[in-house]
């Protein structure tokens, strides 16, 4: 292939409706500190999240983080969480002066494996955060029955599940509390943004103040807080790529019905599942490759399709438990079943605007390996 294929493009409103959006800065010369697109950004997520509450941020990494801080948790406390996910996750609980405890995944969704949480419940647990990876949408009913029954916390990481509903329900329902990413790579951005989902107006209140540096009011500043604000350029972008984002979700869903057509059924090959009562936003097409089945592995169809330009992404590898920073530190010999996963997994490129003829080479590539 001739032109360079990521495992994504960020998707772009018209240059001309960007402009339309931010022109009234230049009359306002109000550029950031929660102004009127920020408050019309929370507002039209509110509505199409489905949620009570929204509270944009900078960028998700910091939605995360200051929901755990905002949450008051003891330090220390042990927050069980997966490895099988991005970098962020674990670090968001390590800064917070918390422990990770890391539960294995399933091989089915690769979403905490519900079956393996309660045994991990020690007396030092105060919080479960469970990831919603690739979109498959974790066990939310046993999630919240163990937590309801330990007295825990629950905050999701939702990075991956823009949109999405549960049997109706929108998504960041669930928990007390769910942290999105609007990062230039995720199905709907803000060119780097966030924000957090809730219930409690407290909790809300709190979070608030804490992506302001802790500022109360003019002279009251009662907390150690951070800045994670998101600015009015992010916002606009947000409300230019709201309006679009239904269509990107459709294109995105024919481009997964293809690479599926072409891809099913092949031995050592195996697709994401289709999870009952979840509507999908076709953030991602993970592939998990079988050697033993396939004949090669994921790094050779990898580097593979490297060589044709094609640049799929090993998503998620390695393990946040295996990390450099983390040696040492955490055994990823007690999540096995996310250590074989994150050998196999493969993520295919999946954007709207990736045609036909980049798609049926990249399956060409890939099925032409197959033993
Ligand atoms: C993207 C992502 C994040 C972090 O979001 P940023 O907006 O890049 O800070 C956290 N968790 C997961 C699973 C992600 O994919």
């Amino acid at each position: 292939m001739e032109k360079r294929i990521n495992v994504t493009r960020s998707l772009l409103p018209p240059f001309e409706e960007y402009i339309e959006e931010i022109r009234p800065m230049w009359e306002s010369h109000w550029l950031t500190n929660m102004g009127e697109k920020h408050q019309k950004l929370e507002r039209e997520l509110s509505k199409y999240f489905q949620v009570p509450n929204v509270s944009l941020m900078s960028n998700g990494h910091m939605a995360l983080e200051l929901s755990l801080q905002a949450l008051g948790l003891k330090p220390g406390g042990q927050v069980i969480t997966t490895p099988f996910t991005f970098a962020s996750t674990t670090h968001a609980i390590v800064r917070n002066n918390l422990e990770p405890v890391f539960c294995d995944i399933s091989p089915a969704d690769f979403t905490m494996d519900t079956a393996k949480l309660e045994e991990l419940v020690t007396d030092k647990t105060v919080a479960i955060l469970p990831v919603h990876v690739y979109g498959n949408i974790c066990n939310v009913e046993e999630i919240s029955r163990i937590a309801a029954k330990y007295g825990l916390k629950v905050i999701y990481d939702a990075a991956h599940a823009f949109g999405e509903t549960y049997r109706g329900v929108g998504i960041g329902n669930f928990g007390d509390a769910s942290m999105f990413s609007f990062h230039a790579t995720k199905v709907f951005h803000t060119i780097e943004g966030g924000a957090v989902c809730y219930g409690d107006a407290d909790f809300g209140l709190k979070l608030y103040r804490l992506k302001n540096f802790g500022i109360r009011n003019e002279e009251v500043v009662d907390g150690v807080g951070a800045n994670a604000k998101m600015n009015e350029f992010q916002a606009a972008m947000g409300l230019c790529n709201l309006r679009h984002v239904e269509k990107e979700i459709e294109k995105r869903r024919q481009v997964a019905e293809y690479y599926r057509e072409r891809l099913h059924g092949v031995d050592g090959l195996r697709l994401n599942l289709r999870q009952e009562g979840v509507t999908s936003n076709y953030a991602y097409f993970p592939i998990i490759v079988e050697k033993e089945k396939f004949g090669v592995s994921r790094d050779e169809v990898c580097q593979k399709l490297r060589e044709h330009g094609v640049y799929a992404r090993k998503y998620f590898y390695p393990l946040t438990n295996g990390f450099a920073c983390y040696k040492g530190r955490f055994d990823a010999g007690m999540t096995p079943i996310a250590w074989k996963i994150s050998q196999q997994v493969l993520t295919l490129p999946l954007y709207g605007e990736l045609g036909e003829p980049e798609l049926s080479q990249i399956c060409s590539i890939i099925l032409a390996l197959g033993s």
